[in-house]
């Protein structure tokens, strides 16, 4: 099974990251808040409090060594592009990327990360397909 680092264990991150587990992959998950990482790291297979903008602390983790990283830290821009470049230089080939502006994604765009994520646009347009199911199915 695989092996993924998740950054940033936010509502987004955490579910992310127990549903890799559920599926039989092993996890790293990585917070810079304690009580977020308290909170989850019994279902983890590690969880770590660190600033995912430190290098050192990301390869003492040795997130080096994971198939895929899935970057979850919406509201930070630059936390986000300053960890996504770090797992660059790491040689993670798999990066998946959280966006929450246009900006973000612009620039996630150009650094060339493998698929860039906007969960509530992706969600509404989930939710209005489901929706509409039913309603094809009465005519
Ligand atoms: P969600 O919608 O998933 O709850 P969000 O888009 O509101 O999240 P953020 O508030 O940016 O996202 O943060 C998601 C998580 O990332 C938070 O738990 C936050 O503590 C963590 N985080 C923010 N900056 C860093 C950092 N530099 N290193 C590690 N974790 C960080």
């Amino acid at each position: 099974m695989g092996q993924f680092a998740v950054i940033g264990l936010g509502r987004f991150g955490s579910a992310a990251s127990l549903e890799l587990m559920r599926l039989g992959h092993s996890v790293i998950g990585v917070d810079i808040n304690a009580k977020i990482v308290n909170q989850i790291a019994d279902q983890l297979t590690l969880a770590a409090v660190a600033d995912a903008t430190d290098e050192h602390a990301l390869k003492d983790l040795n997130i080096t060594a994971c198939d895929a990283a899935l970057v979850a830290m919406g509201e930070s821009l630059e936390a986000s592009i300053l960890c996504v470049l770090l797992l660059k230089s790491m040689d993670i080939k798999e990066i998946w990327v959280k966006a929450t502006s246009k900006p973000h994604h612009t620039i996630l765009s150009r650094i060339g990360v493998s698929r860039i994520i906007h969960p509530e646009e992706e969600m509404g347009m989930k939710v209005a397909q489901s929706l509409s199911y039913p309603m094809v199915n009465q005519y």
